[in-house]
This record gives structure tokens, C-alpha cells and sequence, in this order.
């Protein structure tokens, strides 16, 4: 009797491999293991076993496996299924799930390059002869390749002995490092605090009067605080006193001052350290006990809750449940970087428990916290992770939160699988008969319609929490400011009126434009040319600070010319206006005054969304301007003002989805404002100050728009009545695309009549020399989805065979965004 086994390789193949294998090895071998075996001429894959079984393949003789490389399953059964529905609802090759879903160090293969893990101790007594003659010639020399160690080893199976290195972090493979971020510790001081109350402070005064020098320090400490509103840095305090830091340092050991740094000031939840002491106010109680009766009856919660209303608390009092019986949690994030906040207070709160999956971790962290998870190790509870973490193997999955989960970051854009983490949660929780809480201020018009249509409990919570109450919101028409000439740049005299106040009186400001760069698009007033990338259909992008201007699809730059590069004229205009522009215009406004920007250009650099965010918690920046990125959950305490310098970039973007983002947009922005104390204040300057949306933001009426804009989307068939399939097909010949574009759509059309729209450039046809080109295909709620699919990929088939369209690249997004 033969044995075989089926595998899934990491390729976008159709099909599992068969592989031959010996009745021992039959036997050892178990579904979810790895093996290591041949494909193509001369290339070795590392692929997961799918299937063990006795039937020999049809159409081609199984070669034999070349080695095991585990001796337990490193993925689950559920994990398998998971994969299965991912391949074929998004329309991919399980084996590109399996590339996104286990850490790359899992997949060694002919082209891995393996090092050394650095400063590492090894105990040389704990290697192998085999891994001991590898880590030595790592020493000599920084990487080698596998065929490299074939030779070094004189042996073809050396998979297990790199294997075996990984699990003793004695090497890497295909490195990529991520060193976490520790903010730096800067020293503040403020007066001790026995000294608090006049009397009290007459003394110190008093005492002090033989000590000149001191009492200076004590008050210019005085004059800065109240001048400034902020804590005073050690370093500054001296340099305004104009003594030494060791004159300082005497007045702390005095105990006159006291120091503390600011990393304490960062983690204000270190109170709420121990479990058990977050107490819930009465509104949060409520919901708390409405989302736990939800889950009685259905497995999906919605959980509407405004800005600042506490979510976070609702969340940690669930997942303390959950784990108290054993099982596994899985907090989804749209983003790490921006929500270190938000990791640290679950960290506070867990400690030890927490796990933090990353994309930027090196690869063999990955491969640590995919190891504990599998193992449903102590300190893999509660895994917080973005989009690609619902691929760890989970034991035990009892809750998944989806936070923020309008956030379009949850989808995948490439490469395949093209999946929307939101979603495939849903599954996946049914997977593990797990609940799932989706939570948000601004609920995605697909999840709210669910909840509506009764697939998902709805479960609102209104109040902020500490009853402050939401920002007022006010709209300022700039056409009728530029009328009445009362705009200086992009500020309206209200936007300066009210960061003038909220300056004076030492609180904080917010601006938003969602664009990065001066001004977008530098016109010539003779001929009306405006320079182009070179590359793609795009205008390329004016940055002032360097002088240059940029394409923000592909980065090509090229310096600031002087003239038009057509005809020759100096008279060159600005249109649009970014980030960059706002910043510089601050500065003449507010010269006094720090200003920061977060954007896609100054958060490059390493840890640079999280200096920005610390310097802007330190209060060492007064008005920080910014992109979308400010938009993320951030959860400053002293922000009074929000400004959106226009909101009408946002509302004519072209896409359907343009309302509903532009309302979850200037809600979350606006949401930033006034989340402690007194209520904040929003403005936002748009030339359309009726238009719906604005309106809808301004009254905060959710419902309202979710409304209008579902009916809008019925009456255009959009989802959520509607799904829709996206092929791009993509390629350097520009008759090619379009040559395929049109065989494919009269295929499709055919087959789908009048829910095929295209072929259509997008807006941005030509990326990095690449032409695009659209295909939509809609389906009904009642149509199966998986006949059309099947249709669909009868005509790829017929497409691929077509010998002048072989080079096209097909791209198939499933539900885009
Ligand atoms: P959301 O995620 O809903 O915008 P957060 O969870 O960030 O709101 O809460 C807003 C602020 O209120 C945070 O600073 C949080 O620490 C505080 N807060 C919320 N609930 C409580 C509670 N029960 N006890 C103490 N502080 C709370
Ligand atoms: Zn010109
Ligand atoms: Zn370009």
C-alpha cells in the first residue's frame, strides 16, 4: 500500500501537491506539520500537510518528501478551514494565505538567507555537530545562502539543522529588525509637594532667604509654571534661573523640589495597575451588561460608543472574563504605531498576559509569540495584533475585540489575500464558536446594516466618560470669510480667535488637512501646465522644506524649477494646500509657540509617529497639525481646539465611499477635542457649510447619515445591497491592457449583464509605469456567491489561455475599499 500526503505550498498554485511518502513516515506524520520537498526543477519549498491518504495523483507521479521538519503540527485544523474560506471567498491560492499567515522564518526554502542572531550567548554544549560547524562559519562570514550550507554540511538535509537554530535563537532568516520604542526619559520639576498652600510657601521662602542663589531657582521656578501652564523640565528650569543643574539637584535633596520624569507622566493608568480596581461608571455598567446579554443570543456585537466614552474599560472588564475561563483573546487594532497608547493601558492592566503581534517584530519574535499562542502559553492570553493576527493559531478563542473597526486599515490591499480583517473575524470566531465585539464611534455602514438586519446586536453608549460633554462643532464658511477678506492663508479669523484663546489659556490645539506637501499641485499661469511624475498619471506634489517636488505613488523627485517646463514663464501659482502649508502659515501666525506636524513625511523615521505623540503629551508641542493619522483613537488629555482647515477635499473625493469616510473622518478628528475636563471645541472651514454630511457632523446624527447614505447606496447599487468584485488588470503595454480589459468585460457581461461596469482607467492609471485598468462586477443580495465566482473564473481561465494576454496581471479584490 502507497502512502501520500497532500501539501499547500506557499505559491499561488490552485491545487495541493501530492507527495509520496514511506508507511513510517505515513504514520509519524500528522495533518498541520511541515515538510520540506521538491517543486519545479530544482527548488525546495517548505509546505504544510493538508491531507494524509492513499491515493495516488492522477495527472503526474508524487515525488517523494525530502525531509520532516516537525514533530507536531505547527498549524491547527482550524486554522486550515480558516484558510480554506479565505482562499475562497477572497479568491486566492491558499498557499498566498499561507505566506501572509505564518511567520517567514516557518518557511525556509532554497532562497532563505540565514544569520547570525545578534550579541547572542550560546552555550556551545547545546548545539549539535552539525549546528555548531554552521554557527562557526556564521561567524566568518554575515550570511549564507541554503545551497551555501548544502556544501558547508556536505548533506542535502539541512533544513531541521536552521530549523533547530531558529527555535534556539542561535540564527535568523530573511531578517528585518524592529528595536521597540522607550521614550526617552526627560527630568521634570515641580515643588515638593509638602509645600503646597500659601502659608506654607512664605516659609520656604522665608527659610530660603539666606540662600539667594536657591531662592532665585524656586522663584523662576514659579514665574515659568505660571507663564507657561506646562512641567518644567530640569534643563530649562536652569537655563531661565541661570544656575546649574547641581543647584537644583541640592533643592531636591532639600526635599524643597521633587523630580519626576516624564515617562511617569506618560502612564497616567498605572493606578488602575492591579485587576479588579477599573470601576465602571453607571452608563458603562449598563452596556457592559448589554453587550454580555447580546452574546447570549448572538455571537456578533456592535458596540456604538462616542469618542471618549470609555470603550477601552468596557473592553478590559470583558476580556477579564474571558480569560478568567481559560480562553484566549484577540484585540484587532487598525494600527500598532498609533495605538501604543492603547497597548500600554491593556498592558498596565494584564501585564504579563499581553501579546504583542507585530508585522515590524524580527522574525524570530514572530515565531516566539506564534509558539506561545499555539502552545496557549500563560503569556499568550490576550493577543493584540493587527489585521494579519487573525492568522496565529489560536487554542481557545473566546472573545475577538475589533476596535475602531470602521477603520479601512483592516483590509489588505496587497498582496493577495486581499482580506478585510474585520470580517474574516466573523468567521473566525464562528470557527472557534468565539464571540466577537466590533467597536467604534462611527460604525462602517456595512456593520451598522447588519446590526440593523439583525446579524449583529447593536449596542450604544452615549455619554462621554466623566460626563464631559461632546465638542460643540462649528462650521465656518470660508467663501463668505474670503468675501468679507477676513481669511490671512487658510486661517479664518475664527480658527485664529480660538487658537489664540485656547493658546493663552495653556491648552492644546489640533489641526487637520488631509494632505501631506505644500501645496499638491504648482500650476503656470501662462499655459496652465503643471509638472507630471514621470511615471505614473499623477501631478507631482510641491515640498517646500527641501524644495522639491515629489510623486506620492511611486516617489520620484525632482528639484523646484524655477519656470514653467513647457513654456518657459516664472509665473508659477499654487493650487490645493497640505499639511506643510498649514504648518509654515502657523508659524507667522503663532510665532511664539511650538508647532508639530504628524504626516506620512515627518513620522518616516524610526519611532516617529511616537516622538511625535510624546512630544505633543509633554506639552513641548503647543498646536500639532496633522493627516488623517490623528484621527486613530489618540487619547490626548489637554486638547481644547480642533480645527479641519477643509472639508471639501474629503467630500468630493471620487469614490462611493467618500460621505461615509469624510463623516467617520471629522467625527474621530473632532473627538479628539475636550476629552477631560471642560467641553472642547471643534471648527471646521469648508466652502460647502450646508452640505448633508457637514451638517450630519456638526449635530453628531450618525443615524441620520447612515440613512441617507444607505438609501443611496440602494438606489446605486452599492454595498451593502450590493457586493462588489474589483479586477484591475495591470501592464506595461498600454493596447494590451486595454485589449484585455475589453475581452474580459464582454466575457463578464455575458455572464453578468448589467452589473458589469467598465472597463475604466481609475483615477490614477499609470502607476510606476504600469497601466491600470477596472473592471466592476456587482452581485445582488440574491445571486450565489460562489456560482459567480465560479463563472468568473471560468472566463480567467479562458483569459489566461489567450496568448497575447499572458503577460496581463489579473488582480481580484473581493469587497474593496
Ligand atoms: P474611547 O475608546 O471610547 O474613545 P477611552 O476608552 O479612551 O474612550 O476613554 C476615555 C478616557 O476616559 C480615557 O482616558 C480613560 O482612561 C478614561 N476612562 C474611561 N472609563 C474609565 C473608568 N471607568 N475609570 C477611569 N477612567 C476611565
Ligand atoms: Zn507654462
Ligand atoms: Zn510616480
Amino acid at each position: 500500500m502507497s502512502h501520500f500526503i497532500n501539501v499547500i505550498l506557499p505559491l499561488p498554485l490552485e491545487k495541493h501537491f501530492t507527495y509520496s511518502v514511506s508507511p513510517a513516515e505515513a504514520d509519524f506524520l500528522q495533518v498541520g506539520m511541515r515538510v520540506a520537498v521538491p517543486f519545479g526543477k530544482s527548488k525546495i519549498y517548505t509546505g504544510i500537510i493538508s491531507k494524509i491518504h492513499q491515493q495516488a495523483p492522477e495527472i503526474y507521479e508524487a515525488k517523494p518528501i525530502e525531509q520532516i521538519l516537525d514533530e507536531k503540527p505547527i498549524v491547527t485544523a482550524t486554522q486550515l478551514k480558516f484558510w480554506e474560506w479565505i482562499a475562497s471567498y477572497y479568491m486566492c491560492a491558499e498557499g498566498e494565505v499561507l505566506r501572509a499567515a505564518i511567520p517567514s522564518a516557518f518557511l525556509l526554502e532554497s532562497e532563505t538567507v540565514v544569520q547570525l542572531y545578534k550579541k547572542i550567548e550560546i552555550e556551545e554544549r547545546a548545539l549539535t555537530d552539525d549546528e555548531f560547524l554552521l554557527f562557526e562559519a556564521l561567524q566568518r562570514q554575515s550570511s549564507m545562502k541554503i545551497q551555501e550550507i548544502i556544501q558547508l554540511l556536505d548533506k542535502k538535509t539541512v533544513l531541521p539543522v536552521i530549523n533547530s537554530l531558529v527555535e534556539k535563537r542561535v540564527v535568523v532568516v530573511n531578517q528585518e529588525i524592529y528595536e521597540q520604542y522607550k521614550p526617552k526619559l526627560e527630568r521634570y520639576v515641580q515643588l515638593h509637594s509638602s509645600y503646597s498652600g500659601e502659608a506654607r510657601m512664605h516659609e520656604l521662602l522665608d527659610n530660603l532667604d539666606r540662600a539667594p542663589r536657591q531662592r532665585e531657582v524656586v522663584l523662576t521656578l514659579f514665574s515659568l509654571s505660571a507663564r507657561t501652564k506646562k512641567p518644567i523640565k530640569v534643563s530649562e528650569l536652569a537655563k531661565e534661573a541661570k544656575t546649574t543643574t547641581a543647584t537644583i539637584k541640592s533643592l531636591i535633596d532639600k526635599n524643597v523640589l521633587e523630580e519626576f520624569h516624564l515617562q511617569t507622566q506618560r502612564v497616567q493608568y498605572e493606578e488602575r495597575k492591579l485587576a479588579g480596581e477599573i470601576e465602571l461608571n453607571e452608563f458603562q455598567e449598563q452596556t457592559f451588561s448589554e453587550v454580555e446579554q447580546a452574546f447570549e443570543s448572538e455571537s456578533v456585537c456592535l458596540l456604538h460608543g462616542v469618542t471618549s466614552s470609555g470603550k477601552t474599560e468596557i473592553y478590559i472588564k470583558l476580556i477579564e472574563k474571558v480569560i478568567a475561563e481559560g480562553k484566549q483573546v484577540l484585540f484587532l487594532l487598525p494600527e500598532i504605531a498609533l495605538t501604543a497608547q492603547l497597548i500600554s493601558r491593556l498592558q498596565n492592566y494584564f501585564g504579563e498576559q499581553v501579546m504583542v503581534y507585530h508585522s515590524k517584530y524580527s522574525v524570530n519574535e514572530r515565531v516566539e509569540v506564534y509558539q506561545n499562542i499555539l502552545n496557549n502559553s500563560e503569556k499568550a492570553k490576550i493577543v493584540v495584533g493587527v489585521r494579519s493576527s487573525i492568522f496565529l493559531p489560536f487554542q481557545k478563542l473566546g472573545l475577538i475585540v475589533v476596535d475602531e473597526e470602521h477603520e479601512s486599515t483592516f483590509k489588505q490591499y496587497d498582496p493577495a489575500p486581499r482580506y478585510n480583517a474585520r470580517d474574516a473575524s466573523v468567521v473566525l470566531g464562528n470557527l472557534h464558536s468565539s464571540n466577537v465585539l466590533l467597536g467604534t464611534a462611527t460604525p462602517a455602514i456595512e456593520s451598522y446594516f447588519n446590526a440593523e438586519h439583525h446579524k449583529y446586536k447593536l449596542v450604544n453608549l452615549n455619554r462621554r466618560f466623566g460626563n464631559v460633554l461632546l465638542p460643540k462643532i462649528e462650521v465656518v464658511d470660508i467663501k463668505e470669510k474670503h468675501r468679507k477678506k477676513r481669511m490671512m492663508g487658510h486661517f479664518s479669523d475664527r480658527l485664529q480667535e480660538e487658537i489664540t484663546e485656547t493658546l493663552k489659556n495653556g491648552e492644546q490645539v489640533i489641526l487637520f488637512q488631509n494632505r501631506r506637501g505644500f501645496s499638491p499641485i504648482l500650476e503656470c499661469n501662462t499655459c496652465g501646465h503643471s509638472p507630471q511624475c514621470p511615471n505614473c498619471d499623477v501631478s507631482l506634489t510641491f515640498h517646500n522644506h527641501n524644495n522639491q517636488l515629489r510623486c506620492h505613488y511611486c516617489g520620484y523627485h525632482m528639484a523646484l524649477q524655477k519656470k514653467c517646463m513647457k513654456c518657459g514663464s516664472p509665473e508659477l501659482t499654487t493650487k490645493g494646500f497640505g499639511t506643510e502649508q498649514v504648518e509654515t502659515e502657523l508659524k507667522a501666525l503663532f510665532p511664539e509657540h511650538k508647532i508639530g506636524r504628524m504626516d506620512l513625511d515627518t513620522t518616516r523615521g524610526k519611532h516617529g509617529y511616537e516622538k511625535i505623540i510624546a512630544a505633543f503629551e509633554a506639552k513641548e508641542i503647543d498646536i500639532l497639525v496633522g493627516t488623517q493619522m490623528l484621527t486613530k483613537g489618540l487619547d490626548f488629555r489637554n486638547v481644547r481646539l480642533v480645527g479641519i482647515m477643509n472639508a471639501d477635499t474629503l467630500l468630493n473625493f471620487p469614490d462611493f465611499r467618500a460621505h461615509e469616510r469624510s463623516f467617520q473622518l471629522m467625527l474621530q478628528v473632532a473627538g479628539r477635542a475636550g476629552r477631560t475636563k471642560e467641553q472642547g471645541l471643534v471648527l471646521i472651514q469648508t466652502y460647502n457649510p450646508h452640505h448633508r454630511i457637514v451638517q450630519q457632523v456638526s449635530t453628531n446624527s450618525y443615524v441620520e447619515m447612515y440613512e441617507e447614505q444607505t438609501e443611496e447606496r440602494r438606489q446605486y447599487k452599492y454595498p451593502p445591497y450590493y457586493r462588489l468584485i474589483r479586477i484591475t488588470l495591470k501592464s506595461r503595454d498600454y493596447s494590451r491592457v486595454n485589449e484585455g480589459a475589453d475581452w474580459l468585460a464582454k466575457g463578464l457581461k455575458q455572464a453578468f449583464q448589467e452589473n458589469v461596469l467598465g472597463p475604466e482607467f481609475p483615477p490614477v492609471a499609470r502607476i510606476r509605469n504600469e497601466y491600470y485598468k477596472n473592471i466592476l462586477i456587482k452581485i445582488p443580495q440574491k445571486q450565489s456567491i460562489s456560482k459567480t465566482k465560479k463563472v468568473m473564473e471560468r472566463i480567467f481561465t479562458s483569459f489566461k489561455a489567450i496568448g497575447g494576454f499572458r503577460s496581463i496581471k489579473l488582480v481580484i479584490n473581493v469587497d474593496p475599499y
